[in-house]
């Protein structure tokens, strides 16, 4: 047998914070109050991780989940019940719905065709998604005296709206459709807001509220601002220092060009890594002080002007600035698209484990 040694310590990181996504989740739950605040698990937490996120949320209350493939059921079962986990998606064909059945999972019912292929599967539990206006997943009210709909066991009824993190007239007719919709239709309880949806008041929260982005540090709406702390901290570190010389220029397209003599590092972190192209002209972080970034990201690599950190070494890290509305604001990426891209060459943890020695600890034992 080839026994090869385990791979030396990633040179990125993201460490989550699982107070502050517990944190988040009392508060959104809260601000739902006297509806409960279910979580939205999907595309691996966002990004952040299942193993290191739903076991959290679970620990800290929350009792009803939602992923939106099929291939998400699998690592969410790791750690929630399957009667908590709703498969947004829905049904499309048999195999899925016998998959469904087989774990125990419940199924979101999103048209007349997954409800036949639900049914004919043999049906049971499940939750039904109807289209208020977003006109992406979801039953339309009209078909919902259809047979096909009126034979579903539906625990949720559910609804999305297109325009929560904006003051629209969209959402209160959102609202108004689904309260004729829950008229219509027998259920046990309702389902319409996501993270920004909270914000909207009273009338949106039914019976659960289904956040995501805010759970994991996301600001969709300025009136969670104040309820809702950074999860994900990023840090890369220094592979490569060098001195360079007036004319010298830096990256692709030599699109720096040094005016005089400068320290330069180059940092293990790209574009491949979902640190893409658009954070040009900002900065990365080394205990606090700006080190800005010089030329363009490459896939694997940016260098930064080390003029700020003089002691600075081969090993040490740097922080990336993943405030999600700044960031937003920087690169003109959704505070989701800032999530959700971020790479497999992190080594994700959480917080304690990464972080707390985060000044002193170095990944080579070269520096300065
Ligand atoms: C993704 C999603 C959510 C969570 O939305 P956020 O804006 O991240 O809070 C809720 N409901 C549905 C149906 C979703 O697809």
């Amino acid at each position: 047998m080839n026994t090869r040694p385990d791979p030396p310590p990633p040179t990125l990181r993201l460490a989550i914070d699982t107070d502050a996504l517990a944190a988040n989740w009392r508060a959104l739950n809260d601000l739902s109050s006297p509806a409960r605040a279910g979580a939205a698990v999907k595309a691996d937490c966002y990004g952040l991780g299942a193993d290191n996120c739903v076991p959290v949320l679970r620990d800290a209350g929350c009792r009803d989940f939602f992923v939106a493939h099929w291939s998400e059921v699998a690592p969410a079962l790791r750690h929630v019940a399957p009667g908590r986990l709703s498969v947004l998606h829905g049904p499309v064909n048999a195999a899925e719905a016998d998959y469904a059945r087989a774990l125990g999972v419940r199924p979101v019912i999103n048209s007349l065709h997954q409800a036949r292929v639900w049914t004919e599967g043999g049906g049971g539990p499940c939750d039904l998604m109807v289209d208020t206006g977003i006109n992406r997943l979801g039953v339309a009210p009209s078909q919902l005296g259809e047979d096909d709909i009126r034979a579903l066991d539906v625990h949720v009824l559910l609804s999305h709206l297109s325009s929560a993190d904006e003051d629209a007239p969209a959402n209160a007719q959102q609202l108004a459709i689904f309260g004729e919709a829950k008229r219509r239709i027998a259920h046990r309880e309702t389902s319409l807001s996501n993270s920004a949806g909270i914000a909207l008041g009273s009338a949106y929260h039914c019976d659960l509220t289904r956040p995501g982005i805010a759970l994991y540090g996301g600001v969709p709406s300025p009136a969670l601002a104040q309820h809702i702390r950074q999860v994900a901290y990023l840090q890369a570190s220094i592979i490569h220092i060098a001195e360079i010389g007036a004319g010298d220029t830096v990256g692709y397209n030599r699109e720096f060009a040094a005016s005089g003599p400068m320290r330069v590092g180059t940092v293990s972190l790209g574009y491949a890594d979902g640190f893409l192209r658009s954070w040009g002209g900002g900065f990365l972080l080394h205990e606090g002080r700006r080190l800005r970034l010089l030329g363009k990201v490459s896939m694997d690599m940016v260098v930064v002007d080390l003029a700020d950190a003089p002691q600075i070494g081969i090993g040490d890290w740097l922080d990336v600035p993943y405030h999600l509305p700044d960031a937003a604001r920087h690169t003109g990426l959704s505070q989701y698209e800032l999530l959700t891209l971020l790479g497999h060459r992190f080594g994700r943890s959480v917080k304690a484990d990464c972080l707390a020695n985060a000044a002193d600890a170095k990944p080579n034992a070269a520096q300065h």
